[in-house]
């Protein structure tokens, strides 16, 4: 299980540097979390101003 990103995204970048082991990057049209690396701690989803990044189902 890792957090995902969903299309609310706007690009707006503050969670990039939130992330402590850096997974999250910027996609096409939205960022994008590194599943792989995702240890889900939610700091991403507690910066994002649009609640985009959500823990996966
Ligand atoms: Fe990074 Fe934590 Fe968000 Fe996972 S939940 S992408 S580790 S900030
Ligand atoms: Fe997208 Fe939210 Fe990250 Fe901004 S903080 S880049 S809107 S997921």
């Amino acid at each position: 299980m890792a957090y995902f990103i969903n299309d609310e995204c706007i690009s707006c970048g503050a969670c990039e540097s939130e992330c402590p082991v850096s997974c999250i990057s910027e996609g096409d049209g939205k960022y994008v979390i590194d599943a792989d690396e995702c240890i889900e701690c939610g700091a991403c989803a507690g910066v994002c101003p649009v609640g985009a990044p959500n823990p996966a189902e």
